[in-house]
């Protein structure tokens, strides 16, 4: 997070970052006006290009989806970095080294270098004894019995974490790590008497690596009883358990040939497919599947296939899958397994209940999310009588009309008449009735946004285009001048930034992602050469309009000499407020 590396030096890094140049990486961008760049926005399909790059104020924002910040926020949206990745990635590139607040002395390398590198030697230490220590055995077997051999276990860098309380921290003490190292790293841990114990001990290890393929983390299975029976490691600065996918540095090629990512739930099932051939095959890491996880495979796929067992895929899809596939942009089936069977049981046994041939036969006959869970739907109900169907079809209207899309709507309203016999035309408007409930409230159409609203965008975007111009407002502009959270929540971070940077260094300190895309979204988006003054006044007019409307409303309400005292000091201050807007026209 921001605060973490000195201010000075996250400001040289910004200010001599190239952003066209960051991006062009990912797209190609082409000079669209004097002073900006467009191409096809790396983050959403689209045909024409939206996505606008400002390298004067070092800002993107996309006016199809609404991506938007400065190039570390553009970082950590293409290659799934935290800020300090990000900051620590362009600053290396640009021989800039990054000091922390803390007023520490700069580790030697840098701080996740030297995390990198305990990850690394732990991996390195865990192979080590699979292969030999005669405590492993047991891990061997399981490995064996599962149906894996010694190269598979070689090829994926699986491990034993030793059974001692502090075999592995000794361990690397030894390679000069310091203690703080080895627990930052997520290794160990203190105890409340202060000592080091090892994270994970007596259990088969499964190295969890980023996109790059460096380790950065564990997920430790359980040899015997003991709970829980898969442990992984804790949130560090390496280790953000809802950006990463088991596999993902594997399986990333393939995705792109295939178009598919195939999600499981297991580290051995990411192992069984790949060794079946289904090379796309990646796993969540201790977490359950979310947007996160979906917008990482988007940037090579757009069609995830869900190898879950049915309960699993039954609750990943009530509780977030509509929303996700929709917002996300990618579309998600439900790979139907024989019951009781994981992945990986149906890779490695033997054919022709198992093996490659079964494992793609399971893939291609995968459904949507939506029809798996209209048949889910459907099962709950008996459907044998009118109110039976009545009821399936009232409880099916709010999964098919999330579906953005009105011919998929179509089809499978027709489907659904044809299951419950009941005519195609009732199935279509039931759904249609909720369906533009939904879509009316979520569509925000820019252009039809009422006048003092875009004079509120107006106002941000001519202080974030020069961030000084706050010092001509800052002593009488409140948050009360504007009518939207978002708007108040941006003009709050604007205050509460120190005005000396550029825009980019005044989006950083924003508190929060959505309030930095809006705040990206509004400095591209300077539509008006009027001046600040002008465009503040005209604000405090709808300020003091709005105020005199409530106060109108308050008056009408009051019982006709109920509290005259009140309704008195109510009317004086509608005459004051009057005639100070007044004064506006005579302006
Ligand atoms: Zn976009």
């Amino acid at each position: 997070m921001p605060g973490r590396f000195m201010e000075q030096d996250l400001a040289e890094v910004r200010e001599r970052a190239n952003l066209v140049e960051v991006i062009s990486a990912h797209t190609q961008l082409r000079k669209a006006g004097p002073r900006t760049f467009k191409g096809l926005c790396p983050f959403h399909q689209e045909k024409t290009p939206s996505f606008t790059v400002d390298p004067a104020k070092q800002v993107y924002y996309c006016f199809g989806c609404g991506a938007g910040g400065d190039v570390f926020d553009f970082l950590r949206a293409a290659e799934g970095l935290s800020f300090a990745e990000a900051a620590e990635r362009l600053a290396t590139r640009l021989g800039i080294t990054l000091r922390t607040e803390a007023g520490a002395a700069p580790a030697a390398g840098s701080g996740r270098r030297r995390l990198l590198d305990a990850a690394r030697a732990a991996a390195a230490y865990f192979i080590e004894l699979l292969n030999a220590s005669p405590e492993a055995a047991v891990a061997r077997r399981y490995v064996e019995a599962r149906g894996f051999s010694k190269d598979d276990a070689t090829a994926w860098g699986l491990g034993y974490a030793p059974s001692g309380r502090d075999t592995l921290y000794r361990h690397l003490l030894g390679r000069k790590f310091t203690p703080d190292q080895i627990v930052e790293a997520g290794l160990a841990l203190v105890t409340e008497s202060g000592e080091h114990r090892d994270r994970f001990r007596g259990r088969l290890v499964f190295p969890i690596a980023d996109l790059s393929g460096d380790v950065v983390g564990f997920g430790a299975r359980a040899l015997g009883d003991e709970p829980p029976k898969y442990l992984n490691s804790p949130e560090t600065a390496l280790y953000h358990k809802s950006k990463l996918l088991y596999g993902l540095d594997r399986a990333k090629k393939e995705m792109v040939r295939s178009g598919q990512a195939v999600v499981t739930e297991g580290y051995t099932d990411v192992m069984g497919l790949h060794k079946v051939g289904v090379g796309s095959a990646v796993a969540t890491c201790g977490t359950a599947l979310g947007e996160d996880h979906f917008t990482i495979i988007k940037r090579f796929c757009d069609r995830v296939i869900l190898a879950f067992d049915a309960d699993a895929a039954g609750s990943f899809a009530s509780e977030r899958g509509f929303g996700i596939d929709a917002k996300v942009g990618v579309e998600v089936l439900v790979a139907l397994l024989p019951p009781g069977k994981d992945p990986a049981d149906l890779a490695l046994a033997p054919e022709p209940d198992g093996g490659a041939a079964a494992v793609e036969e399971v893939i291609k006959g995968a459904v949507p999310l939506r029809w798996f869970m209209i048949e889910a739907v459907l099962r709950r109900h008996r459907l044998d009588t009118p109110e039976s169907k009545g009821k399936a079809l009232r409880d099916l209207a709010p999964v098919l009309s999330s579906e953005p899309s009105r011919v998929v709507r179509g089809e499978y309203a027709f489907r659904i008449a044809r299951l419950l016999g009941v005519d195609e035309r009732t199935v279509q408007q039931e759904i249609s009735e909720l369906g533009r409930a939904t879509s009316a409230s979520t569509a925000r159409r820019r252009e039809s946004l009422p006048g003092h609203v875009r004079l509120e965008r107006e106002a941000l975007a001519l202080l974030l285009d020069s961030p000084r111009r706050l010092d001509q407002v800052e002593d009488w502009v409140t948050e009360d001048h504007f009518t939207l959270p978002e708007h108040r929540l941006l003009l709050r971070g604007l205050l509460a930034s120190s005005r000396a940077g550029s825009t980019a260094s005044i989006l950083e300190q924003l508190p929060d992602e959505d309030t930095r895309r809006l705040g990206a979204e509004l400095a591209l988006t300077l539509g008006t050469n009027e001046s600040v003054e002008e465009v503040f006044m005209r604000l405090e007019e709808f300020r003091l309009q709005r105020q005199i409307q409530s106060l109108r409303a308050t008056l009408g309400r009051l019982e006709p000499g109920a509290d005259p005292a009140y309704s008195d000091s109510l009317f004086q201050e509608l005459m004051r407020l009057e005639s100070q807007r007044r004064r506006f026209d005579d302006r």
